[in-house]
């Protein structure tokens, strides 16, 4: 089989979105499956949907239209607040946006009016982690003017914590969401609809905590496509985290000192420290490197061990004897060699 390829189990997929969905439908909240690690995938889509998520969200609308041609039929979000640039696009090709500025939504509204179309919006609130959304004291005046807008529906409100600053989601910043919820419904004698609490940083609350709140989506890609917790980096109660594995071959494998030689300056890439107290190793080369994977987001098999990384090589040393030329090696893959094994060209993506 062709190698470096990124082998990809649906059913595991497919098997962890079910979990999440049913365990969060206890407490009233949907799920959104994110597909923007996978790039849209569409049959990774098809197993979430399996698996029982709502709609389907994404940071990219080019994925959107990707999932969207192959017959994606699921509700499409787009989760990042739109370019201007692509304005028409988003109305075009997806049902509802996240939005944190007026001037994107007057346009958006412009846009679904000639396309004579209806477009939801969610509007994000900044609750401390300072990535995307509306001051909490500015939301009051932006709804007032949402509100307005001919061809948009304000469908709810939402927020985004530990993605920039590791800020986690916990009963004080989720309920100050819920508070805002209910004062803009008092205020404009409105409903809102969708109340997303949050990502995949969010699970722990959830499961966690006594009361919920108004909170009742919630946007999972990490937990699950890797079956993990991205605040500990844990792995999630019965859910798999080998869905996906990367298989490599071995194309250099020889008996080399530990230590190089001659006078030393820069890399292109940080260098990985390897404490060795041997003279001589076994290490080979695999053809993969960081434009393909982020070196320090995979885990190697037992034996082996990743000592060194650049564009296009990946050094390891095998501790049980010497690998041989041609040799695969299966590793498993954390979220951010996810990301990069999937948008590399040169990894071929095997669905199991
Ligand atoms: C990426 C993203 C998500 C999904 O995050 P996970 O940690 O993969 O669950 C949810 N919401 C927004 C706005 C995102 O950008």
């Amino acid at each position: 089989m062709r190698t470096p390829r990124l082998e990809i189990n649906l059913d595991k997929i497919e098997h962890n979105a079910r979990v999440l969905v049913e365990r969060l439908k206890l407490l009233g909240i949907s799920v959104t499956g994110v597909t923007k690690a996978v790039l849209g995938s569409p049959e990774i889509a098809h197993s979430m949907i399996r698996g029982g998520v709502i709609a389907l969200g994404d940071s990219r609308v080019e994925n959107i239209e990707t999932m969207g041609k192959n017959k994606v039929s699921a509700p499409m979000i787009l989760i990042r607040t739109p370019m201007l640039s692509q304005v028409d696009r988003i109305v075009s090709f997806t049902d509802v946006s996240f939005n944190s500025e007026i001037e994107v939504i007057r346009r958006i509204s412009a846009s679904a009016k000639n396309m004579n179309k209806m477009h939801n919006i969610i509007l994000m609130v900044e609750l401390g982690d300072l990535r995307e959304g509306i001051m909490p004291g500015d939301i009051d005046n932006i709804v007032h003017q949402v509100i307005q807008l001919p061809n948009i529906n304000l469908k709810g409100i939402g927020a985004n914590l530990a993605c920039r600053n590791g800020v986690s989601p916990d009963e004080i910043n989720m309920s100050e969401l819920s508070d805002i919820v209910s004062k803009i419904e008092n205020k404009f004698e409105i409903h809102l609809e969708t109340i997303s609490g949050g990502n995949s940083a969010n699970l722990n609350w959830a499961f966690g905590c006594s009361n919920v709140g108004r909170i009742n989506n919630l946007r999972l890609g990490e937990s699950i496509l890797l079956g993990l917790e991205p605040l500990c980096n844990q792995p999630i109660h019965e859910l798999y985290t080998d869905a996906f594995e990367l298989v490599t071959e071995i194309i250099e494998s020889k008996t080399k000192p530990s230590v190089p030689w001659g006078k030393m300056a820069l890399t292109a890439f940080d260098k990985i420290d390897v404490l060795t107290g041997k003279k001589y190793i076994s290490q080979s080369i695999l053809p993969i490197g960081h434009q393909d994977i982020d070196p320090n987001g995979l885990t190697s098999p037992v034996g082996v061990s990743i000592i060194g990384a650049s564009s296009d090589h990946l050094i390891v040393e095998s501790i049980d004897g010497k690998l041989s030329v041609g040799d695969e090696i299966r590793f498993k893959v954390n979220y951010s060699a996810l990301l990069r094994a999937m948008t590399s060209p040169f990894i071929k993506k095997e669905i199991l």
